[in-house]
């Protein structure tokens, strides 16, 4: 008997090993892993610099308090800084605390101003922030919040493309507005690079902040270090999680000056966040996914990827709604439930994982080879042959 909480569905199997691209079963059957913790092993399993680097730091120094200097945060921050619009970052541990602080950011950044009525967060319907009590009312998803009330005020959403609502929901009382520039969970649900622009204008215009999600889509995942670069935008906060860490557990926050500002010493603390083993595993995995050259194979291989996919629907129009997605972000969109799909891929040792409304995600590791995005094609056409 299973002594876990039974809050997840897990599947009858487990791994005892992993190496880049693949995972290993106690008895040694191999599958090609394209789920990758969900976009948190950007380098794949067991990569031979992050083992290094874990086991150096692990000799000379695992945690301090931020009562401390952190020499290993202070690189890590001014490297996300260097490569992006931010000038300062509040390092945490998971995406749901991210998310979350970068709320307390908005907040007290229009406290600090002398404006703390402007405390509403304005977000989409069905998205996902995190599973924390705030971040689950920020989602305003009536599945991941039914039973854990009372709500949470502060929270208001919009639908996902209803630009009349999203511009009705702002009132005086709207503090920010915080979207995912590609919604993960939700079914990799792409916001154009236009209407990110507009939404930036709408935020200046109303003197509001914008908050991009990058939990998920962000750290080199669609071929850019943050999805919303291509658009040109500038957000003011940033949380960011999952692939930072390639593994070990990390969040943080970017932000730009003006907000980071507010944040005066006290306001928000974190004792595990930013510690230097999180922090030694964090500078090697940016040192490797933000260079010209990782960014360019990320965008050259998921053209690939997408291209065939894109092939695939055409071969199979009836099972094949939709490729959506951006890099090595993409979800298949079913006309059917994915559930048996998914299945069927992982009978042929390729793992996958679902999102909203009949998406199935597949998520690889950023440096995936070109074999192993053919071997997935393969098993993708068997299976659709199969149900056809
Ligand atoms: C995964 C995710 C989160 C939550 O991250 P956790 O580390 O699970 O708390 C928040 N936002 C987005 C967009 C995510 O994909």
């Amino acid at each position: 008997m299973s002594h876990l909480v039974k809050n997840y569905n897990r599947k009858k199997i487990s791994f005892v090993k992993g190496k880049g691209s693949y995972l290993y079963t106690a008895n040694g059957i191999k599958y090609l892993d394209f789920v990758q913790g969900i976009a948190v092993n950007c380098l794949g399993h067991a990569h031979p610099r992050l083992i290094e680097t874990i086991k150096k730091q692990s000799k000379k120094l695992w945690h301090v308090s931020n009562a401390f200097q952190i020499p290993e945060g202070e690189k890590l921050a001014k490297k996300l800084c260097q490569k992006t619009f931010a000038d300062s970052v509040m390092f945490q541990n998971s995406g749901a605390e991210a998310t979350e602080a970068a709320i307390k950011v908005a907040r007290r950044y229009f406290y600090s101003i002398g404006k703390p009525n402007k405390n509403r967060i304005l977000s989409v319907k069905n998205s996902f922030h995190g599973r924390t009590i705030a971040a689950i009312f920020a989602s305003g998803s009536k599945k991941m919040t039914e039973g854990f009330g009372p709500k949470v005020p502060g929270f208001d959403h919009f639908l996902f493309g209803d630009h009349k609502l999203l511009k009705k929901k702002i009132t005086k009382y709207t503090a920010a507005i915080m979207v995912e520039p590609i919604m993960g969970e939700g079914g990799i649900n792409v916001i154009p690079d236009f209407c990110l622009k507009e939404l930036r204008k709408l935020c200046d215009k109303k003197k509001i902040l914008l908050i991009l999600d990058e939990v998920q889509c962000g750290i080199s995942r669609t071929g850019d270090f943050f999805a919303f670069e291509q658009s040109k935008v500038k957000p003011d906060i940033v949380p960011i999680a999952k692939g930072i860490g390639g593994g070990f557990p990390i969040g943080a926050v970017l932000m730009n000056k003006k907000v980071a500002a507010s944040m005066t010493p006290g306001t928000h603390g974190s004792t595990f966040g930013g510690n230097p083993l999180a922090m030694a595993v964090g500078n090697t995995v940016m040192d490797i996914v933000s260079t010209k050259k990782f960014l360019n194979n990320v965008k050259k291989f998921s053209k690939y990827f997408l291209l065939n996919l894109n092939n695939l629907k055409e071969k199979y129009p009836k099972i094949i709604k939709e490729i959506r997605g951006r890099g090595f972000l993409i979800g298949i969109q079913l006309y059917k439930d994915q559930s048996r799909f998914i299945k069927k891929l992982m009978d042929n040792k390729l793992l996958t994982i679902r999102a909203a409304n009949q998406v199935i995600r597949i998520l690889p590791p950023l440096n995936v080879k070109k074999k192993e995005i053919d071997q997935a094609l393969k098993i993708i056409n068997k299976v659709c042959a199969e149900l056809k």
